[in-house]
């Protein structure tokens, strides 16, 4: 074996889709750092039980690795239907659930079954930056509409441009990210109400539903009182709350998302995703880590009470912060906003610079990293 030369792959010119001309792989840029407060992640590490039940779990399905694993994983939609019975009280039987590999493969498998070319998808802005990249990835027109100044949405304005587009999906995250707003279920309820017929024309011209897709990422972190649109779904048979084991369950690199939606809407997901896109490790995995819910969300109410907390602190300090129902804080507004989040990484503290002009992210983390960013900031802001 030799390896190609240079010249040889220089001269080959490969047919990118021209619309992918230049562009970068998504990606935080992520830092070797003492304090990383950048992806929303849950700063706890799972237990030295819940690794020990993951490495058993997976050592048995190894067992098994000849085979390809359970394709329609009944067992694991089964687990993920009494994990939201739990966490939200709201019942659901195992062909309501979805899973796939994050909660990005999930809203993937939802553009690829409803967008397509000559279709629309509407989002407000400003919104999570993946969803730009679904609808590029699967042909999609992507419309960005926006959010008040306080990131809220107005449902009037919202049901409008619904009306307006006639989208075949919609993504509304609940909450937000990078804001952490959350919406209130009236809104998402008018929209619901309203999409019932304004999706593309069906083969025989018929109205059909746009999809409604409330993407609840951060759904565990919601401040008392808040709402799950779980509750819609028995209303809305063309509503898909999507969830993930990536943020307050703590196991980003698992790569498990789900939704919850109508068995008839689930059943369209069917027929895009690849065969045994699930692995039987995954499955393995996913399942020991569920048996163990309790110990891996016993951090998410001292990371709310501590959210709770930083956003009073920057508040008083006289920043402005977005109320945030989730496990991060966006806060602002500066004039050179690199220049803080610079000054920030200067002290070992890496935040993320994202969302609208001004403003910056930070995670909540542990206490301690909480204090050390607070400390930093202190300095960078001469306070
Ligand atoms: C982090 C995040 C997700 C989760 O992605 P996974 O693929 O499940 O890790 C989904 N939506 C939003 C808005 C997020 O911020």
């Amino acid at each position: 074996m030799t390896t190609p030369s240079t010249e040889a792959t220089e001269s080959v010119r490969l047919p990118l889709r021209p619309e992918l001309a230049g562009l970068e792989p998504y990606g935080a840029p992520q830092l070797d750092v003492p304090v990383r407060l950048n992806v929303n992640e849950n700063p706890y590490p799972p237990s030295d039980a819940v690794v020990a039940d993951i490495a058993a779990a997976v050592a048995e399905a190894a067992h098994g690795l000849n085979r390809y694993p359970d394709r329609d994983f009944g067992e694991l939609r089964a687990e993920l239907a009494e994990y939201l019975r739990v966490e939200s009280g709201v019942t659901l039987a195992p062909h309501h659930l979805w899973a796939a590999n994050g909660s990005n493969e999930v809203m993937l498998h939802l553009l690829q079954a409803f967008g397509g070319t000559g279709r629309a998808v509407l989002s407000f802005a400003p919104t999570y930056s993946m969803y730009p990249e679904y609808a590029r990835d699967t042909l999609t027109a992507w419309i960005a509409a926006r959010r008040e100044e306080d990131f809220s949405l107005d449902p009037g304005y919202a049901v409008a441009q619904v009306a307006a587009h006639r989208p075949a999906v919609i993504l509304l995250a609940s909450p937000n990210n990078p804001t952490g707003t959350a919406l209130p279920l009236s809104t998402i309820e008018a929209i619901c109400e309203a999409a019932a017929t304004t999706g593309p024309a069906d083969a025989d011209g018929g109205p059909t539903a746009s999809v409604v897709v409330v993407d609840e990422a951060y759904g565990e972190f919601r401040r008392e009182g808040t709402p799950t649109a779980l509750d819609l779904l028995e209303r809305f048979p063309h509503l898909a709350v999507s969830r993930t084991m990536s943020k307050a369950f703590g196991m980003a690199g698992l790569r498990l998302g789900y939704l919850a939606a109508a068995p008839a809407l689930v059943d369209k997901l069917r027929v895009v995703r690849l065969p045994y896109h699930l692995s039987a490790v995954t499955q393995a995995a996913a399942l020991a880590a569920l048996r163990h819910r309790g110990a891996l969300m016993g951090q998410v109410a001292s990371l709310r009470a501590e959210r709770d907390e930083l956003v009073t602190w920057l508040r008083g300090h006289g920043l402005q912060v977005a109320d945030s129902d989730a496990n991060f804080v966006l806060f602002g507004v500066f004039e050179d906003r690199h220049a803080v989040w610079n000054g920030l990484l200067k002290r070992g503290v890496l935040i993320r610079e994202v969302g609208p002009a001004g403003w910056l992210r930070v995670s909540v983390g542990t206490p301690q990293e909480t204090a050390a960013f607070k400390a930093a900031l202190e300095e960078v802001l001469g306070w």
